[in-house]
């Protein structure tokens, strides 16, 4: 999409991505901090977030799916490279010929993975996942229970780290973060001995007792906040301008939009801009938070449509057609926009669009 006729341009700041991870492994010192580029890095661009953090000495990255892995392999190709999403029935091969890390979740899993490594005749490195609360993915307590009876089931398998994933890292004062660790550290005792990995990004907050070997932060290195509540200790990491198309004034008693869900109180001036819920503005922001214009808020008025968004900008004759407004920026961060919809920091990014013309800027 060329820059001049795209209707928005999201610029994704890779310097500070880095700067997010170099703080969140600063905090970690005691082990080493990867990265989660799942999801095309939040939908931010896991190619570029990757090498640049690669450049920066990551040496663990993350991924949800196999595809996802084959693609980044390219780009990472000395990284360790871990599926959370576990050894894809099917995928095995692929994983071993491209020394994929599966995080191994259930003994069908293992056997599979064990069993390829003897047909290989090589040891295949693997994550070993243990659930401690999520019942989502990772051995549950009576396959484990099989498992840590029987270690020969890991023959041929190289395990790289024990890990979990914790439910409620962002609430520090939640009791159910010290009974995953606790269940966490009794069941790596019954394992063969083998490094470990825990946290997400507020986890990492949680303190040392949570920190083990390895870190696997996402959300933070793209700038949401680890710590809600309290003050954002990340760089923004993306700013995302759209410009106005069209500026109309209406009567007062005038409606806006489909379902008519505004009607203008005053005689009003509205600007239409070309990003709607197909670019994943999504229809939960109508009537909802603002856009920026020269640093004051324009509030968003009338549902999303597919295509165009609709701002009362009233208050500021200078808005014009070509006027460009701040959807997310220094003015609205991601968190910001996040709240006013009603939904998380990592549903904004991960759902931002692909019309846009993305511009990076180098790290
Ligand atoms: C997505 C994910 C992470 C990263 O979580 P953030 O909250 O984005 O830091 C870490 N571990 C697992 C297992 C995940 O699925």
């Amino acid at each position: 999409m060329r820059p001049d006729t795209a209707p928005a341009v999201l610029t994704i700041d890779l310097g500070a991505i880095v700067a997010n991870w170099r703080l969140l492994q600063a905090k970690h010192s005691s082990g080493a901090t990867g990265a989660v580029v799942k999801a095309d890095g939040y939908g931010l661009g896991a190619g570029p977030v990757a090498a640049a953090l690669a450049a920066a000495g990551c040496k663990h990255f993350f991924v949800a799916t196999p595809d996802e892995a084959l693609e980044l392999r390219k780009t990472i190709p000395d990284a360790a490279l871990v599926v959370l999403g576990g050894l894809f029935a099917g995928a095995d091969h692929d994983f071993a010929a491209h020394r994929i890390i599966p995080a191994l979740g259930s003994l069908a899993e293992i056997d599979a993975w064990s069993s390829l490594a003897r047909r290989l005749d090589r040891a295949l490195p693997a994550f070993l996942h243990f659930d401690t609360g999520m019942s989502r993915l990772g051995l549950d307590a009576r396959e484990y229970a099989v498992l840590a009876e029987d270690h020969g089931r890991l023959t041929g398998i190289d395990i790289r780290h024990v890990m979990s994933h914790l439910v409620s890292a962002e609430a520090p004062d939640d009791p159910l973060n010290a009974i995953q660790r606790d269940r966490f550290n009794a069941g790596r005792a019954r394992l063969p001995a083998a490094p470990a990995s825990l946290v997400n990004s507020a986890g990492m907050f949680l303190g040392k007792t949570f920190a083990f070997d390895l870190a696997r932060p996402g959300s933070a290195l793209y700038g949401i906040n680890p710590t809600p509540g309290r003050p954002n200790p990340m760089r923004p990491t993306v700013s995302l301008a759209a410009r106005v198309l069209s500026v109309r004034d209406i009567p007062p008693r005038a409606t806006v939009g489909y379902t008519a869900s505004w009607t203008a109180q005053r005689a009003s001036r509205i600007a239409t801009v070309g990003v709607g819920y197909a670019d994943g503005w999504h229809r939960s922001h109508s009537n909802a938070g603002s856009a920026y214009f020269d640093g004051h808020p324009v509030p968003l008025v009338g549902r999303v449509s597919m295509d165009l968004t609709t701002f009362d900008v009233t208050d500021h004759p200078e808005v014009q057609p070509g006027t460009w407004l701040e959807f997310l920026g220094p003015h609205r961060l991601v968190d910001d926009a996040a709240r006013d919809a009603g939904t998380i920091g990592y549903e904004v990014l991960t759902a931002l669009g692909r019309r846009f013309h993305r511009v990076c800027s180098p790290a």
